[in-house]
């Protein structure tokens, strides 16, 4: 499919800061982007950008092929939900819907009839003579989407639209909002720090680090494929061990680990090439013979967290971190137990210590410590 938008080689500095590096991406028509990373990676900016807020550096922006760079924000034809909506609170819900309208010059008939329709696509049909103070939060933030859908823009940027709900709404939210956005079929680019989110809402995901993109993928590839150690650590994929590659089989490497040899999926490294491996804590069984991998170890600490328990097992002085299903384990800490997991669920990533020092003065290794 041709892109809606394009960015390209966008870089943005502050002073002498470069907050956003060379970033480069394409959304689909009706797709949801996420712009994904830790606090200070450089999420807002990049969306400030490509709104038109902040001046670009280097790079363009295109929607449709038309070069939007030096396009002021209004011509645009972007919608923006700030994080912290910034409704109108002296107007009503209805009142706030139509304000984008009304800027425009639309009819009146027509602004009273697309005023609803836009409450009716969050289900707030019923609320649109209340002032938003009236609202619960998760509604407040239903009326910004609404505001910013009723113009039908051809891009929608949400900059962290549910950093504003308790945990358990945004849950909630999280699908409503995607619903919503499949529904409008408008090309999103979302930003937020909440990996779950990200995997929930959006087709798919740009992981950043220090004002560049770490890795594009879909959320079940970025999920289980993570493609640095960065990106593995951010997914949660809590056991990392560092290793060296002494062999190769069939589709799978053979790699000297402190755990011992271990069998781990792809052929991507050398023999004798250090390399570090990733296991997710889910992936470990406690029922022998689940796969290639087998190590034994002592339980030093469980922990309960609903579905799941918790084993922190010492192996040969490391530790490794099993997510077990909570009727499934029978032992407790002190005893020793095996743990067993498939060669295909063993990633080989690049080893980060052999990354920093072939480029000691590259200020990407630098700021991502
Ligand atoms: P994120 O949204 O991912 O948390 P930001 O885009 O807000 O990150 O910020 C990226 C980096 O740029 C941070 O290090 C931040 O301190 C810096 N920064 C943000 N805004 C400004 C500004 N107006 N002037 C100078 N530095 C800024
Ligand atoms: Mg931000």
């Amino acid at each position: 499919m041709k892109p809606h938008l394009e960015i390209s080689g966008v870089t943005k500095f502050y002073d002498a800061f470069r907050a956003v590096d060379d970033v480069s991406f394409a959304a689909s028509p009706g797709e949801i982007v996420a712009l994904l990373g830790p606090s200070g990676c450089g999420k807002t900016t990049l969306l400030n950008v490509i709104a038109g807020f902040l001046k670009i550096d280097a790079g363009a922006i295109s929607v449709d092929g038309r070069d939007l760079s030096r396009v002021p924000p209004h011509r645009r034809d972007m919608g923006m939900v700030f994080q912290n909506y910034a409704l109108f609170p002296h107007m009503t819900v209805e009142k706030n819907v139509a304000f984008g309208l009304k800027m425009r010059g639309v009819s009146r008939k027509e602004i009273g009839q697309r005023t609803q329709e836009a409450l009716e696509m969050v289900q707030l049909g019923h609320v649109g003579q209340r002032y938003p103070k009236e609202l619960s939060g998760g509604q407040q933030q239903r009326v910004a989407l609404a505001r910013a859908l009723v113009v039908r823009p051809s891009v929608l940027l949400l900059d962290e639209p549910l950093s504003n709900l308790d945990a358990l709404l945004r849950k909630t939210m999280r699908e409503e909002m995607r619903q919503i956005l499949k529904k409008a079929g408008i090309t999103t680019i979302l930003v937020t720090h909440d990996q779950e989110e990200a995997l929930v809402t959006a087709d798919s995901i740009i992981l950043m680090t220090a004002g560049r993109v770490e890795q594009m993928a879909t959320p079940s590839e970025l999920y289980e494929r993570p493609r640095t150690v960065f990106c593995a650590r951010f997914m949660d994929v809590t056991n990392l061990f560092e290793g060296r590659v002494v062999g190769k089989e069939a589709g799978f490497s053979v790699v000297d680990t402190p755990l011992g040899r271990l069998q781990a999926e792809g052929c991507l490294s050398e023999v004798g090439q250090a390399v570090t491996i990733a296991i997710r804590p889910e992936n470990l069984s406690v029922a022998a013979n689940d796969g290639e991998n087998r190590v034994r170890g002592v339980i030093v600490r469980e922990s309960y967290h609903g579905a799941v328990r918790r084993l922190d097992v010492e192996v040969g002085g490391c530790m490794i971190v099993a997510h077990v299903p909570v009727r499934r384990c029978v032992k407790g800490v002190g005893e020793e137990l095996e743990l067993s997991w498939p060669a295909d669920r063993t990633r080989i990533l690049p080893d980060e210590a052999g990354e920093r020092s072939s480029a000691p003065s590259s200020p990407r290794a630098v700021a991502a410590e």
